[in-house]
């Protein structure tokens, strides 16, 4: 493990532990919203979670925050779960904010007999108007002093769904002249008349994420609750709630906040992937091109690759935006260590090796992988005619192409040294066909002195009678812009990378045959690809993860 200094969220909890906290008091949750896939940015807020649960040895909730029946499903839930097991992670506890709907109603009950909360009877629109502004403070509601008993019996109306959409809301009674605007009197309930998914239709009240959130927390006796900057300004809301639910000798959770990590040439947002999807940009939430953890598996990802990218980008106090290129750095990395090599031809042109008996077949030695000594070698069969990359050849290059030219030699990988002696072209110019001579002492691995001679470039290839045709699928980034959603004026819809995906035929080794689902390789020379889930008997799909090098140009 890579030693680095503590960062500003491992300091906070240095200190609370030096200033009273126990250990076994440290708990921590991840708590997203069933509302969308899990992206990117929610593996920084996964490791960051997780990774001090392991750290410290501590507990970590899956909390569901689904407290929002319009926008939540099941099919959301199952994702979040699958998404942070691959990831690597174990949570203590399944946690549903749903679950503690009657807890939260039970505690709006009290802060209305206590005069914390009232009935306000305005249409939202009245509602935000009053509001105020930063410097100037906001006008008190007309409802504002109703008194305890018509309070209740408003709400538990509410609560019975006696009471239509919109005309009430329970909002807590705090300061309409408080600098932090989240104070004045915010909104704790809601009426919304729609099945929940896993309430059902029990409730007709629905509390808002502010009067959910810090209440889940104490309830799960959460010790830390991470979220986004932009909730620094509910943290006085947060405490305020929790003060009001809670006994003075109560241990309390603490909320704190880190900054939210971007990507570029993507949008890190559930509801603008949702539109994607909606709009048939991209085929699903786990389309290769996505940004999610399930779309990034898809394309090839590892677990480590995300862990190690979520690492070495940290927790910060500022929020930016990662260039896209640093996470696939992180998946070669990873795949660079771990991909089984092969050889695949993505644009044949044939070869044709005029002293090579014709009929005969060699199957050769190829190692798997130089950089694991463990991996092994299998066999590839090699024979007269065989594919290479049309851009590997040249009738005439200047002396930097390190590939086939007539009349200069190379060697094919695995296999032998072969020297370009003739170009077969149709009528319009085109080449069908390149013939080569080869040196039948020059088989690599053999030890001969004609097999250590060096020659510049080494091309890989397949044999054409023993080639596997696949369904390749070239995947590039989904936007042309660094930031698709910078400019508000524009529709982030507009700047999608026409070329984000080419699909072409491939001819591979014959082994690929038997690669399953999620399997990774390296195809020499070109990159990291691995099986797609649309394989079938027939026919298999690789799809690119990405290219050996960063070839990208705006
Ligand atoms: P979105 O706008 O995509 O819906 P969200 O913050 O509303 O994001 P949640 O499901 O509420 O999504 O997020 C669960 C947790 O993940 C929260 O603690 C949230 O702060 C964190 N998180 C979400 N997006 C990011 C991000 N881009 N970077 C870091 N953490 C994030
Ligand atoms: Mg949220
Ligand atoms: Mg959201």
């Amino acid at each position: 493990e890579v030693k680095r200094s503590l960062n500003f969220i491992e300091q906070i909890i240095e200190e609370d532990l030096k200033s009273g906290y126990r250990k076994e008091e440290l708990k921590f949750r991840f708590p997203p919203e069933p509302n969308g896939y899990l992206h990117i940015g929610h593996a920084s807020s996964i490791c960051l979670n997780f990774g001090l649960g392991e750290k410290y040895n501590a507990p970590v909730n899956l909390r569901f925050d689904d407290t929002n029946p319009i926008k939540e499903e099941s099919e959301y839930v199952d994702a979040i779960k699958r998404d942070v097991e691959w990831l690597g992670f174990k949570w203590a506890k399944e946690c549903y904010a749903s679950d503690y709907f009657q807890q939260l109603y039970d505690w709006a009950v009290e802060l209305i007999t206590s005069g914390d909360a009232y009935v306000d009877s305005q249409a939202s629109e009245e509602i935000a108007d009053q509001k105020g502004t930063p410097t100037e403070p906001g006008k008190e509601s007309p409802y504002r002093n109703r008194s305890v008993e018509e309070n209740v019996e408003l709400f538990e109306k509410m609560k019975n769904g006696e009471t239509p959409e919109g005309a009430h809301v329970l909002r807590a009674k705090i300061n309409m002249a408080s600098p932090n605007m989240i104070m004045r009197d915010p909104v704790m309930y809601r009426c919304v008349h729609k099945s929940h998914h896993r309430t059902n239709d029990e409730w007709k009240i629905y509390p808002m994420y502010d009067w959910a959130h810090g209440e889940s927390d104490f309830i799960e006796s959460i010790s830390h609750s991470f979220c986004t900057l932009e909730f620094l300004p509910h943290r006085e809301l947060y405490n305020w709630f929790i003060e009001k639910i809670s006994n003075p000798n109560d241990f309390k959770p603490k909320q704190r906040e880190f900054a939210r990590r971007n990507l570029s040439h993507t949008v890190v947002s559930k509801r603008k992937l949702l539109q994607l999807v909606q709009k048939g940009i991209v085929t699903s939430w786990d389309d290769p091109r996505m940004p999610t953890i399930s779309g990034l598996r898809r394309r090839g990802y590892t677990p480590a690759s995300i862990r190690n990218f979520a690492e070495s980008i940290g927790v910060g106090k500022r929020e930016n935006i990662i260039d896209v290129a640093h996470l696939e750095f992180c998946v070669r990395e990873d795949l660079n260590k771990t991909a089984p090599r092969v050889m695949g031809v993505l644009d044949p042109v044939k070869l044709v090796i005029t002293n090579y008996e014709e009929g005969k077949e060699e199957w050769l030695d190829a190692e798997n992988n130089p950089e694991d000594e463990n991996a092994g070698f299998r066999k590839v069969p090699f024979s007269r005619e065989i594919y290479i990359e049309r851009e590997d050849f040249k009738e005439s290059a200047n002396r930097k192409f390190f590939r086939l030219t007539l009349g200069k030699e190379v060697r094919l990988k695995n296999a032998y040294i072969i020297k370009g002696e003739e170009v077969i072209k149709d009528d319009n110019d085109n080449i069908l066909e390149v013939h080569c001579t080869y040196d039948p002492k020059s088989k690599s691995g053999s030890g001969t002195e004609e097999s250590l001679r060096k020659v510049k470039g080494t091309l890989h290839w397949v044999s054409v009678k023993h080639a596997f045709q696949a369904e390749i699928r070239l995947y590039d980034r989904l936007f042309s812009e660094e930031v698709p959603d910078a400019d508000k004026e524009r529709d982030f819809v507009d700047v999608i990378n026409p070329d984000s995906l080419k699909v072409i035929t491939g001819f591979l080794e014959p082994g690929l045959k038997d690669a399953e689902v999620l399997n990774h390789v390296q195809f020499q020379r070109i990159g990291y690809f691995c099986v797609d889930k649309d394989s079938t008997d027939e026919k298999k799909v690789f799809n690119r993860t990405v290219t050996l090098r960063d070839s990208w140009t705006k």
